[in-house]
C-alpha cells in the first residue's frame, strides 16, 4: 500500500521483492500497526520527502532465511557517529531515517530493514497483538519515563499508546486519569476497564491535581488544559510528532516549577527495555484487524475514532 501524493489514498500496487543491502535483513511481514503519525504523513503535517513510499512503522515479521521473529519500529537508521548518536541520544540524530517515511515500511508483504533496528519479539504476543508495542508501546513508554515517578498520571487522548501505558502505569502502582474527547463514553469505559482510576472528557474538571500528564491527542489546545491540571512541580509531556498550534497562556500555568516538554522518536535502548517489560506487566493490547488492502479504511477509522485500542493490518 503506497503513498504517492498528498490528498490521495494509499494505492495497492505490485512491487518487486526488495533486495537487502549490506547490514539489512529481508523480512516477510505478518502484521503492521497503524499509527496517528501515518495520518500526519497522509495529511502533510509530517512530510515524505521522496514518494512513492510504503508506509507503516510497527512491523512484525520473520527474517527470510532463519525464521527469527522480529519487530521494526519508527527509527530505522542512524548515522552512529554524530554527537547525539555518541551520547545515547540516537533518537535525535539529525541524519536519522524513519521507517515508513524515509524507508519503505510495513504495509507490504516484504521489506528490508537495518538489522540494528530489528528487535526480537517476546513469545506470548501473537503477530497482531505484538504490532502496537512497536510505536504506541515504545514511544508511549519513553513518554512515561519523562514523567519521573508520578503518583497521579493523566493521559490526554486514550488511543493505542494510552491503552498500553495505562496497564504499565497501573502495574507500577500509579493512579491513571484518562481524559478523552467530551462525551466519549465508549473510550471512557474502555479506560476504566483497563484500571484507570477516573475517566472523563477534556471539558470536565479532574478530581485531583496531577503529578504528570502525557498528551497523545494532536490538539495543542490541550497543553494549557493539562498544565492547569498539574500540581506544583508537575510535568506535561507531549507524546506525538505533531500538534495543532498551542494557544498563548499565562505564566501562572508554568510557575511553581511545572514543566512542558516533547518526546521524539525512540532509542534502541528504549526498545530493548520496553520489549522486556511488556510480558512482565503483562501488557494486553486490544486490536482491531484489517486486511492489508483495507489500509485506507483502517486509517479512516483511526481518524474518526471508530475503534478503541489499536488498529493493525493482518498481512498474508
Ligand atoms: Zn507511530
Ligand atoms: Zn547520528
Amino acid at each position: 500500500m503506497v503513498f504517492e501524493a498528498l490528498g490521495a489514498p494509499l494505492r495497492a500496487v505490485e512491487l518487486p521483492v526488495p533486495l537487502p543491502g549490506p547490514g539489512q535483513l529481508l523480512l516477510r511481514i505478518h502484521s503492521c500497526g497503524i499509527c496517528r503519525t501515518d495520518l500526519h504523513l497522509l495529511d502533510g503535517e509530517v512530510s515524505i520527502d521522496a514518494p512513492p513510499r510504503v508506509l507503516g512503522h510497527q512491523i512484525i515479521a520473520t527474517v527470510v532465511g532463519d525464521q527469527r521473529r522480529v519487530g521494526v519500529p519508527w527509527l530505522g537508521w542512524i548515522c552512529g557517529e554524530c554527537r547525539f548518536c555518541l551520547s545515547g541520544r540516537e533518537n535525535l540524530c539529525p541524519r536519522a531515517r524513519f521507517t515508513g517515511r524515509d524507508i519503505d515500511g510495513g504495509m507490504a508483504q516484504f521489506t528490508v530493514a537495518d538489522e540494528r533496528f530489528c528487535f526480537p519479539i517476546p513469545d506470548g504476543f501473537p503477530d497482531l497483538q505484538a504490532a502496537p508495542l512497536l510505536c504506541a508501546g515504545l514511544i508511549g513508554y519513553r513518554s512515561l519515563r519523562m514523567c519521573g515517578e508520578p503518583e497521579r498520571l493523566g493521559l490526554y487522548g486514550f488511543g493505542a499508546a494510552a491503552h498500553i501505558l495505562c496497564q504499565v502505569a497501573r502495574r507500577q502502582g500509579r493512579e491513571v486519569y484518562a481524559v478523552t474527547r467530551p462525551g466519549d463514553d465508549v473510550t471512557q469505559e474502555f479506560a476504566l476497564s483497563l484500571g484507570a482510576t477516573w475517566a472523563g472528557g477534556s471539558d470536565e474538571p479532574l478530581p485531583v491535581e496531577l503529578d504528570a500528564a502525557i498528551i497523545f491527542a494532536p490538539d495543542g489546545a490541550l497543553v494549557p488544559v493539562a498544565l492547569a491540571a498539574l500540581a506544583p512541580g508537575g510535568v506535561v509531556v507531549c507524546g506525538g510528532i505533531h500538534m495543532s498550534e498551542i494557544p498563548a497562556f499565562d505564566y501562572d500555568l508554568l510557575w511553581h516549577e511545572r514543566s512542558l516538554r516533547s518526546v521524539a522518536n525512540l532509542t534502541r535502548a528504549d526498545a530493548e527495555e520496553f520489549l522486556a517489560l511488556a510480558p512482565q506487566i503483562p501488557v494486553r493490547t486490544h486490536v482491531t484487524s484489517y486486511p492489508l488492502e483495507s489500509a485506507n479504511e483502517a486509517l479512516d477509522d483511526l481518524r474518526h475514532g471508530r475503534f478503541t485500542g489499536a488498529a493493525v493490518l493482518s498481512i498474508e
